[in-house]
């Protein structure tokens, strides 16, 4: 069932309802009820399809359950590859000794396999962000599924492993979405902590916001891409991400990827 589908059958149903109470088919306290009603169930079906933290459409992880008595986070990338931030990030997360999650967009990998085999090279966990990146709630349930195909066969293609985890663009699922991606074999990952490093509100507000809100078990949210456009710079990501690190171990955090963050 597509969310696009019941928010227009709430909201005719809302129309209809007012409509019915204008004219007086039913009373017009009755109609503006049931209104009203029809509207709020709108809205909170769309509030829980773009929220990332909730499960309502099915299993989202947003941070470990269980991190076995280690104080674990996993940092993860969306929107890549996107030369030469990628390159950049990989530099530093080698320096540094960790290894992340690369949400990665299928036409990215595509354009740049080179990147892609580099990020697998170094340890990284490589997963699906989609195949174009589009948000899935405004195609029909063929083209998303199509999208969700095509992007983890570029991924399959390129390191040779299928992706076992995916995170659809915008974090946005509704009961289609979240089916298609466990039907190609994916599991859906949101996150914790969104410092919207993509504004680049500049490198310490990115690095505070993260530290700041840091919790064992956590999922950061952090791009080293900028899809679709591929036009912001992503230094600043890139600064943060060494001052992140750098605070968070000292605190006693484990950087780890979702797969072992899952276990
Ligand atoms: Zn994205």
């Amino acid at each position: 069932m597509r969310i696009i589908y019941l928010l227009i059958i709430c909201s005719l149903a809302g129309v209809l309802l007012l409509w019915l109470g204008i004219y007086k088919k039913i009373s017009r306290k009755t109609a503006a009820i049931s209104a009203a009603l029809s509207l709020t169930l709108a809205g909170a079906l769309l509030l829980l399809a773009v929220l990332p933290g909730n499960s309502f459409y099915g299993k989202v992880i947003t941070h470990a359950e269980n991190t076995h008595g280690r104080k674990l986070i996993a940092l993860t990338f969306d929107d890549g590859p996107y030369p030469p931030y990628t390159q950049k990030l990989l530099k530093l997360l080698a320096a540094k000794n960790v290894h992340a999650t690369f949400f990665i967009v299928g036409e990215n990998a595509a354009k740049h396999p080179e990147t892609v085999k580099l990020v697998q090279a170094q340890g990284h966990l490589i997963a699906l962000h989609a195949g174009y990146h589009k948000d899935l709630l405004k195609l029909s349930s063929s083209e998303a599924a199509a999208n969700i195909a095509y992007g983890k066969q570029t991924l399959q293609s390129i390191t040779g492993t299928a992706p076992q985890y995916m995170r659809p663009p915008h974090g946005f699922k509704d009961w289609s979405t979240v089916k298609a991606i466990n039907d190609a074999g994916m599991q859906i990952v949101n996150w914790s902590i969104i410092p919207r490093d993509w504004t680049n509100p500049g490198v310490q507000v990115i690095a505070d916001r993260v530290c700041e809100n840091a919790s064992t078990g956590a999922i950061v949210l952090l791009h080293d891409g900028d899809s679709p456009k591929n036009l912001a710079p992503r230094d600043q990501t890139i600064e943060a991400v060494g001052l992140i690190i750098d605070r968070l171990r000292a605190e006693g955090y484990e950087f780890v990827t979702i797969e072992e963050l899952n276990k």
